[in-house]
């Protein structure tokens, strides 16, 4: 069954391009029937990552042992290294499922994704020494608490530590993988004379559980949809085989243990993902070939990516962009994922902003049947993304046996990707086979704009940490 066309007439399209559209359609729909066979290989897999052996999914124990209450309390520091931006907060937990934020956002320079360890920790120490003299002009005379949201796959034996799996989304510093980041940050903090102590080491989903936790108890999954994939949720330690002997004495069978799952990696044996010739190609051409092959067909560092390679590819088949200049669009990755988002907002008649967006950005003069070819295609892309993204909840609630459930969601694409949570809400019916609801809330299982995961979830893991220490436990 494909997705139908949106509104807009198809008469005036030429039978090639229409042939194309019908390839693209049978390349990119992903019917109910494949999202629930990758959702079985799914749970498989997550197993698999908790047992000794390990397998693709890392399934990280972030080492954040109990559940929020709601009334953790005090002023904590929180800083997040996205993809994107670095966030430097103020956070002032008040104890009555509530919080406040002060942030700032640096933006990172783009030579810094593939630049020195150095530059990085030292802009990172920059900015929290501009932002602690702002907010503390009076000075600081006891060590701010600090959690460090770090958005990549890091392995920890401690909630204080963080070693660098490998990078993710495009990053590629020497010398970080492997390490422990939080000495490196800690060092630049140091040459700086800033007194901050890095409590707490998390990702940015284990961030989006808690902090939504502490808001709305019916949380069991922090997931981000952004840049990259991934979710977080809580087993118990029992659950985790990976961890038996590892643990302190004063940790019980049923303790919980928030897991990181890193389900980016998913199916990188490519046993059960449905990828296109476009897949194969962005693959290929990463800095990280072989890796991360369930994000790369889903978060938004790619999509625009998809829409470009198979644009330029058409394009040297001679059946689009005859006698246009291609250079700015045989530069890759020279669209993002606002590219395939912007032309699905624009209304469907005439397609006014994608031939702006082509003629103004990217040099190319489109026909109004191109138009309609690209449209569709994004439309294929993002209706894609969004249903092979929840196969991930899917395997997580199935695993746990959850029912119901709010699944608490941050990201770039779940905020600002057009249909996509209408869409995500599809594919989990599709998986499950719930009977179809006019509104999207009315599943069992739903999918809810997180709280500041990577801000109070930070703070909140820090309290949480703090309180563990004070009480002597380990
Ligand atoms: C990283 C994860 C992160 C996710 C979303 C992935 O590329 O490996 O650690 O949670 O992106 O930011
Ligand atoms: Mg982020």
């Amino acid at each position: 069954k494909k997705p139908p066309l949106r509104k807009g007439s198809m008469a005036d399209v030429p039978a090639s391009v229409l042939d194309q559209i019908q390839k693209f359609e049978e390349m990119f729909t992903v019917p109910a029937s494949k999202l629930q066979e990758v959702t079985e290989h799914f749970v498989g897999e997550l197993n698999k990552g908790l047992s000794k052996k390990g397998g693709n999914i890392p399934m990280i124990p972030g080492w954040v042992l109990e559940y929020p209450t709601g009334s953790e309390k005090g002023d904590y520091l929180a800083i997040d290294l996205g993809g994107t931006n670095l966030r430097v907060v103020l956070v002032k937990l008040g104890g009555n499922r509530d919080f406040d934020t002060t942030q700032s956002k640096y933006k990172l320079p783009d030579h810094m994704r593939t630049g020195s360890a150095d530059a990085l920790f030292s802009f990172i120490a920059d900015s929290l020494k501009t932002f602690v003299d702002e907010e503390f002009p009076q000075g600081v005379t006891q060590a701010l608490p600090l959690g460090f949201t770090f958005s990549y796959p890091a392995s920890q034996d401690r909630i204080n530590e963080g070693f660098l799996q490998r990078w993710t989304k495009g990053f590629d510093i020497d010398g970080v993988e492997g390490k422990d980041v939080v000495p490196m940050l800690q060092a630049q903090l140091q040459k700086r004379n800033i007194p901050i102590d890095v409590v707490a080491l998390i990702n940015d989903t284990t961030g989006t559980l808690v902090a939504s936790m502490y808001t709305d108890p019916e949380t069991r999954m922090g997931c981000i949809f952004g840049t990259g994939v991934n979710g977080a949720y809580y087993d118990v330690c029992s659950g985790v085989e990976k961890l038996q002997g590892r643990l302190p004495a004063d940790i019980t069978p049923d303790t919980p243990m928030a897991i990181n799952c890193e389900y980016g990696s998913f199916d990188n044996e490519l046993i059960t993902l449905p990828r296109t010739k476009y897949d194969i190609l962005v693959d290929k051409q990463s800095p990280r070939p072989g890796q991360q092959s369930f994000e790369k067909m889903t978060s938004g560092y790619y999509l625009g990516e998809l829409l470009r390679l198979a644009l330029v590819d058409l394009s040297q088949q001679g059946v689009i962009f005859k006698d246009q200049d291609m250079t700015k669009l045989e530069k890759p990755y020279v669209m993002d994922t606002s590219y395939p988002a912007r032309i699905e907002e624009d209304p469907f008649e005439n397609l006014e902003d994608t031939y702006d967006i082509f003629k103004n950005e990217l040099g190319v003069e489109t026909t109004g049947s191109e138009r309609k070819l690209i449209r569709r295609l994004c439309e294929l892309i993002g209706i894609r993304a969004s249903r092979m993204s929840v196969c991930g909840i899917a395997a997580v609630c199935k695993k746990r046996g959850y029912k119901t459930a709010h699944i608490a969601a941050d990201g770039s694409v779940f905020n600002k990707y057009p249909g996509f949570k209408e869409r995500a809400a599809g594919g989990l019916r599709d998986i499950f086979g719930w009977e179809a609801k006019k509104n999207i809330e009315d599943y069992p299982i739903i999918i809810v704009a997180a709280e500041d995961g990577s801000g109070a979830g930070a703070a909140i893991i820090a309290a949480l940490t703090q309180k563990r220490l004070a009480a002597g436990k380990s």
